[in-house]
């Protein structure tokens, strides 16, 4: 909807450009009529009589095929495939040290660092995959912290909270200190939990000035516990949000360095 009214206003000032124009040389050439958009201004007020004026067939949608068992769709850049972590590089941009099963998942090494994506993203679909580990280890934010990064930037909180209560804009499905998710939506400990995210990611002016925020929408097993949540900033540990200007980042996974034991599987992106 939001595209159609954008082609409205945008299609409106071509329309009444154009009529200038054909005013000027010929007062009874009619602008040209396009097909691909509905210009509800042309009936002012008026309701259409033929279904045929509310009917789109541009542009048309591509095709996209969805894989089966769970893997990633035909246009989806995988990340993770089971079997290596060649999308991946730790801070130093050496290779990821992080360890990978041969069941097909990989898992934080503890107090190894972060890993980021070899890519850089901006606005993404992302699906990925995480468990906590079935032997629980201590409370609160420590147990089984890690978390995933938009942007290198903004944290969607991983984490056990399985009767493990903490803040609630930290706890699993947050966006860390900013919010509170709908729901805990976890499966039980040591299962693993799937989350499905639309980003949008903010803009920045020439100056450096963030002119719009950026988006998330986080569904969780399929519960949507984040509705295209503003994003005020960095989540830092300690502090307020930050807005520094940034392009196209990658996606970054915490170890949270106190033996978190967080695997991961599954993981793919579409660019939006
Ligand atoms: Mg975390």
């Amino acid at each position: 909807m939001k595209k159609i009214l954008l082609s409205v206003l945008g299609l409106t000032l071509f329309l009444s450009c154009q009529e200038k124009a054909t005013n000027a040389t010929d007062k009874t050439a009619e602008a040209p009529k396009e097909v691909d958009y509905i210009v509800y201004e042309e009936y002012n007020g008026t309701e259409p009589t033929k279904p045929e004026e509310t009917e789109l067939y541009k542009p048309v949608p591509p095709t996209v095929t969805p894989a089966k068992n769970n893997a990633a769709p035909s246009d989806a850049i995988v990340l993770f495939n089971g079997t290596n972590l060649d999308q991946w590089t730790n801070a130093e941009e050496e290779p990821a040290p992080w360890i990978v099963e041969k069941e097909g998942f990989f898992s934080v090494k503890d107090k190894s660092g972060d890993i980021k994506t070899k890519k850089e993203f901006g606005s993404i679909q992302l699906h990925i995959e995480w468990r906590s580990p079935s032997e629980v280890l201590r409370d609160g934010q420590n147990r089984a912290n890690s978390g995933v990064f938009l942007q290198d930037r903004y944290e969607i909180q991983v984490l056990d909270n399985n009767n493990n209560d903490t803040y609630v804009n930290g706890q699993v499905g947050s966006i860390y200190k900013q919010h509170i998710p709908l729901a805990k939506a976890s499966v039980p400990t040591g299962e693993w939990n799937t989350y499905d995210v639309v980003y949008h990611a903010p803009v920045f002016n020439e100056d450096g000035n963030k002119i719009k925020s950026g988006t998330i929408t986080l569904l969780h097993n399929g519960i949507l516990v984040l509705d295209h949540v503003e994003i005020k900033g960095t989540t830092p540990y300690i502090g307020w949000p930050k807005n520094e200007a940034h392009g196209k980042a990658p996606i970054r996974l915490q170890d949270h360095g106190d033996n978190s034991r967080v695997s991961y599987r599954n993981i793919w992106v579409r660019e939006l």
